[in-house]
């Protein structure tokens, strides 16, 4: 998230104003946890969530679960350079939030509210940390100051320790209603038909949908899906299914690789993800997971080969009966 010139009112998505509304009845009764962990899909505004909430806790004047946006505190906290507010995110060239980074925060929870009166730590994503840096983090967690307050944002519980995981009020956020996304996207797209296609594209994800508007990414995201399922039913080669990802680097290849198993995974029965194939896309993502932490932390394989190997994989694997039929009844195609 841009952290320069945000509005004056920071206000969480409509499909969120249900969690607001909680967590602001939680901060009038005074009983708002000192560490939140928001989890929930990626493209669904998490962040935002986690701004809106820090502007709030910021704001000298707050009106109606929203900050002021007049107050010195939130003309501050627009542009990024308010004094009790660290947002914690991947450096531009990395990916992920290193140890120097929580350090500072650690640093940052000992010293007292500039204003006087709450300092506010996000960090997003939570889990592009290493080991190191979430024990760095612990003692953070472990002896809370009462005039902070540390939210974590993430995707994947599975990337955050349960140490930390156990000292934090966890929050998981659902996939904003259909209806709701479509009445939100339809303010930038301008046509319900529109809307519709893109929502159905970006699986449900508003922000995907939204960013596949304004970017142009419709073309790109059909031809990874014909990709990875042409693979895995066997109507296309390795080489073939190369030519329609296109040149990617390698972490956004397997950043989205990554997001497609994961799709492919939530529309398996419980029989099929129990099944052998299941197993193996379980067994896939395991992998991938590892070679992302490999690459964040700068090894540096030959990406050709690796991409060539993975790809292999899911050909030879997961190209079972079981797997292709799940995906026909899924996209509608009556198949072989
Ligand atoms: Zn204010």
């Amino acid at each position: 998230m841009d952290l320069t010139g945000l509005p004056a009112i920071s206000t969480p998505l409509p499909w969120h104003e249900g969690e607001w509304s909680q967590l602001n009845q939680q901060l009038e009764a005074g009983k708002l946890p000192h560490a939140l962990l928001l989890v929930g899909r990626q493209y669904t505004g998490k962040a935002q969530l986690a701004m809106a909430l820090s502007r709030l806790l910021l704001c000298a004047h707050p009106k109606e679960m929203r900050n002021c946006g007049q107050c010195h505190a939130c003309e501050l906290s627009a542009t990024g350079g308010h004094g009790d507010f660290l947002w914690v995110t991947p450096g531009e060239k990395s990916r992920v939030i290193k140890i120097d980074q929580v350090r500072d925060v650690v640093r940052f929870t000992a010293k007292t509210a500039g204003f006087g009166l709450r300092k506010v730590i996000v960090l997003a994503p939570a889990e592009t940390m290493n080991v190191n840096a979430f024990n760095a983090l612990l003692k953070s967690l472990e002896e809370p100051a009462s005039d902070t307050y540390l939210i974590l944002v993430c995707d994947h519980m599975y990337g955050v320790p349960a140490t930390i995981r156990s000292r934090c009020h966890i929050r998981h956020l659902p996939t904003p209603d259909p209806a709701i996304s479509l009445e939100w996207l339809d303010m930038t797209t301008g046509q319900r038909e529109r809307s519709r296609e893109l929502l159905a594209l970006a699986d449900d994800l508003p922000l995907l949908a939204r960013e596949l508007y304004c970017n142009d990414g419709v073309e790109e995201l059909a031809g990874r899906r014909l990709a990875l399922e042409g693979l895995i039913d066997g109507r296309i080669t390795v080489h073939q299914a190369r030519a329609l990802l296109g040149e990617l680097e390698l972490p956004t290849f397997l950043e989205r690789l990554t997001a497609d198993l994961q799709r492919l995974l939530g529309s398996l029965s419980v029989g099929q993800l129990r099944s052998k194939q299941g197993h193996l896309v379980f067994k896939l993502l395991d992998e991938i997971v590892r070679l992302r932490r490999a690459v964040n932390a700068g090894s540096n394989p030959s990406k050709d080969l690796l991409v060539e190997a993975l790809l292999s994989k899911i050909h030879r694997h997961l190209g079972a009966d079981l797997l292709g039929d799940s995906i026909h009844a899924r996209t509608g195609d009556p198949g072989k």
